[in-house]
């Protein structure tokens, strides 16, 4: 299920093709991201730019426990608020009215790092080992197509529901059935966290989080930042073109609707536009990153 990473070395040692490749690649959904939020097509360009030269820069701290996905829209989205700031600043009018709540969105919409370390004492090193005991979970669950299970638990952990409303929502007949679903996960979860972690405290997290006595976990938190039940853009792919088994087309709808992840959402709406010509603008776009590559060179 896992998208196809460039090659960071590369891009660290400032390959120009490399460059050209990961625009190519990235350009439309990273722009779709970027039109819901921001309407002036120039300017949306410019937050391109701005997100790949930012890239650019930063690709020596990358840090692997996320994608590159991840790290490319992290600073899209840090870009976007930048210019709806300034924007909701410069402008006294009725501007405001329209970015503000735009920037409200983006807040509540996505957890940042900032939110999500230093929340709890678990520790940087903690989450990472969160993230990846959640992938797995959410891998396994997909190949055994438990489609129900992983909505209740997504809602349960990721969207912070209670059992009654998740019954409800899901059509379950009582709330006992969302709390056995849930029991049995966190079950789970610490089977696999024994598994990860040798020092048995993320383990520990996870079974005093099945008691109810201690809430130091930021499961939500964790399930966001580390994209656990995002699925790759090849299932997006296979859903804009219709080719998808009803299951998990029900669920790709559900994570992309009911829980309104906002890099799926781009992702998908990119594959449907795929037919759009965007050659001209990443022609542009891998043009100023040339430019920046060589000046760079050039000055030692
Ligand atoms: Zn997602």
């Amino acid at each position: 299920m896992v998208d196809q990473q460039p090659d960071i070395k590369r891009l660290a040692d400032g390959d120009e093709q490399e460059w050209g490749n990961v625009q190519a690649e990235f350009a439309g959904r990273l722009l779709r991201y970027i039109s819901k939020r921001v309407q002036d097509h120039q300017v949306r360009e410019d937050i391109l730019q701005e997100t790949f030269l930012g890239a650019l820069r930063g690709i020596h701290s990358f840090n692997p426990t996320y994608s590159f996905e991840q790290y490319l829209f992290g600073i899209c989205r840090n870009r976007t608020i930048d210019f709806l700031r300034r924007r909701t600043v410069r402008g006294l009018g009725g501007e405001e009215e329209d970015s503000v709540p735009a920037l409200e969105r983006l807040a509540v919409d996505e957890a940042t790092p900032s939110q999500v370390f230093g929340v709890n004492d678990l520790g940087a090193r903690g989450r990472d080992l969160l993230g990846r005991v959640l992938k797995a979970w959410v891998a396994e669950t997909f190949a055994a197509e438990e489609w129900q299970r992983i909505k209740v638990v997504e809602l349960l952990l990721a969207a912070e529901e209670r059992n009654l409303h998740v019954a409800k929502e899901l059509d379950i007949q009582d709330e006992s059935a969302v709390a056995g679903i849930k029991f049995r996960a966190l079950k789970r979860l610490a089977t696999l966290a024994a598994a990860e972690d040798q020092t048995g405290k993320l383990r520990d997290e996870i079974v005093q989080a099945i008691s109810g006595t201690h809430v130091g976990i930021d499961m939500a938190g964790v399930w966001t930042q580390s994209r656990a039940s995002c699925p790759s853009r090849y299932w997006w792919a296979r859903l804009a073109k219709g080719r998808c088994e009803p299951g998990m087309a029900d669920y790709l709808e559900f994570h992309r609707d009911r829980i309104d992840c906002p890099l799926c959402q781009a992702n998908y709406e990119d594959l449907k536009g795929a037919s759009e010509n965007l050659e001209p603008m990443v022609a542009r776009l891998q043009a100023s990153t040339i430019v920046f590559l060589r000046g760079k060179g050039g000055q030692g």
